[in-house]
């Protein structure tokens, strides 16, 4: 009888044991809402080794219970379009709910090299694409160098290519997808002399290597030829002629007064089964080199705008033509911000279905640190143009099924949902709030309480933990059958 009694005592316990597993983390009575199954409830979400465990509403015990109730549970922002990659703009971006962040419209010149330089140093996830105008250069005998992405405008950016250099790239960027580059980056725009058969001949290259391109179109504005029409135009038609995938960088800049119907080519291009897709960001700015070749002769006429429009983030100076020809003829790269675009037309932009959100993100301009919060606060609360849900769709889910064209580990990600990543954003939508401006770009976002990158607290209660650096590399296939070989 005692046996008996004690036997089923340890039953007891072990069942018990069992149904009280106990959780890395449990983020407890949380508004969970994931935007592929459509959830919005409130739930308590178990996390265990870098995985999202359990959804439930049964109470979960972890080694730590962090209460939520009253902010949202979503999946971390994962942004396409990040320039800078150091960790005081990861720490602004982990502000502003970004678990992952990738270099993917140039892409890194070295990818290799990259990806060794962040291995165990990086906040959140990181990756990049191959880069075409890095390849270019190094074709041109004049390799980027000082951590540059873009090259001064010159023989290398405005001269054609011969077929042989136009073979270097190609095994060049061959090499480069091997190293884990997720796709093949494409700025036309900073290599003019790019012919069209340059451009398509890259794209056949991608495609063959089934990674997708990302691109800054060729040009800007209404004037013909030129136009952002015929850019768009020209990358669809490759995107159709080779059949690699495609996404258009920042349709609010690259298309200007044309945006909407730029949008209205992309879908007319996937409904007729192109796979087309593009993202923009929510300022009336642009930023980039003033060195470049964006700013060979003819800007003025294509941008409708004039020196006074460039204005120098670090000092708030507004050019001059004598200011602009020392600083675009210098061989020193400076950042440059660009008012060309218009409140009314951004917030045309936004709320369209097929534009995800992307920052374009480099330290100077405010999208750096408050893209993801300003779409909160300004478009889901203020204007009331996009629902929450949408807005959390834009920002993690249709990023990651892009990504799922370069890597299938992008399937777990972008989702809040027993199986996937625990890359995760607990934030409070009636607060959170962008505060980076012109003026102080870098100024941190505000309203995320919580952020988990690979289920490890990296904002813990709106701060920043120190030494924790969770970040993983998310690389191509190349580098994918290279490991597995
Ligand atoms: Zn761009």
């Amino acid at each position: 009888m005692r046996n008996l009694i004690s036997s089923l005592l340890l039953l007891a316990c072990s069942v018990a044991f069992a149904s009280a597993q106990q959780y890395d983390v449990v983020l407890a009575g949380g508004r969970v809402m994931d935007p592929e199954t459509g959830l919005d409830a409130v739930r308590n979400v178990g996390i265990q080794d870098g995985k999202i465990a359990r959804i439930t509403a049964d109470p979960l015990t972890g080694r730590r219970t962090i209460p939520v109730a009253g902010l949202v549970v979503a999946p971390g922002f994962i942004d396409l379009h990040q320039h800078a990659q150091d960790l005081a703009s990861q720490r602004v971006k982990a502000l502003d709910g970004v678990t992952t962040a990738l270099e993917l419209e140039i892409g890194a010149p070295d990818v290799g090299q990259f990806l060794r330089s962040k291995e165990g140093h990086s906040l959140i996830h990181y990756g990049t694409a191959a880069s075409h105008v890095a390849a270019r250069a190094l074709a041109f005998g004049a390799p980027l160098k000082n951590g540059a992405i873009l090259p001064q405008s010159g023989p290398v950016t405005d001269q054609h290519a011969t077929d042989a250099q136009i073979e270097q790239m190609q095994a060049r960027l061959r090499s480069e997808l091997d190293a884990g580059g997720l796709a093949v980056g494409m700025g036309i725009a900073y290599v003019p002399g790019a012919t069209r058969l340059e451009v398509l001949d890259i794209f056949r290259l991608a495609a063959s290597r089934s990674v997708p391109v990302y691109t800054h179109v060729r040009s800007v504005g209404r004037v013909e030829p030129g136009s952002s029409i015929e850019a768009v135009n020209e990358v669809i038609g490759d995107a159709a002629i080779s059949g690699a995938s495609l996404h258009i960088v920042h349709i609010n800049s690259s298309c200007a007064l044309d945006s909407m119907e730029c949008l209205s080519m992309i879908e007319g291009a996937r409904a007729r089964g192109l796979d087309v897709t593009t993202e923009a960001y929510p300022y009336i700015a642009g930023m980039t080199a003033i060195n470049s070749a964006v700013f060979n002769p003819g800007w003025q006429e294509k941008l409708g705008i004039s020196y006074d429009k460039l204005v120098l983030p670090a000092t708030g100076e507004h050019l001059t033509k004598d200011r602009f020809d020392v600083l675009h003829n210098s061989s020193t790269s400076q950042w440059v911000i660009i008012f060309s675009n218009t409140q009314e037309l951004i917030d045309k932009i936004i709320p369209t279905p097929l534009v995800m959100i992307a920052s374009d993100g480099a330290e100077g301009h405010p999208r750096n640190a408050g893209t993801f919060s300003r779409i909160i606060a300004q478009y889901v609360r203020e204007k009331n143009s996009i629902s929450l849900m949408d807005a959390l769709r834009k920002m993690s889910l249709m990023p990651a099924q892009m990504l799922e064209r370069s890597t299938p580990t992008a399937r777990a990600k972008g989702r809040l949902q027993e199986g996937a990543d625990a890359d995760i954003v607990v934030f409070d939508p009636a607060a959170m709030i962008d505060h980076a401006t012109f003026a102080k770009p870098m100024e941190p976002s505000t309203g995320v309480h919580y952020l988990l990158v690979a289920g490890a607290v990296l904002v813990d209660q709106g701060r920043i933990v120190p030494d924790t650096f969770p970040g993983r590399a998310i690389v191509g296939p190349g580098k994918q059958l290279a490991a597995a070989q």
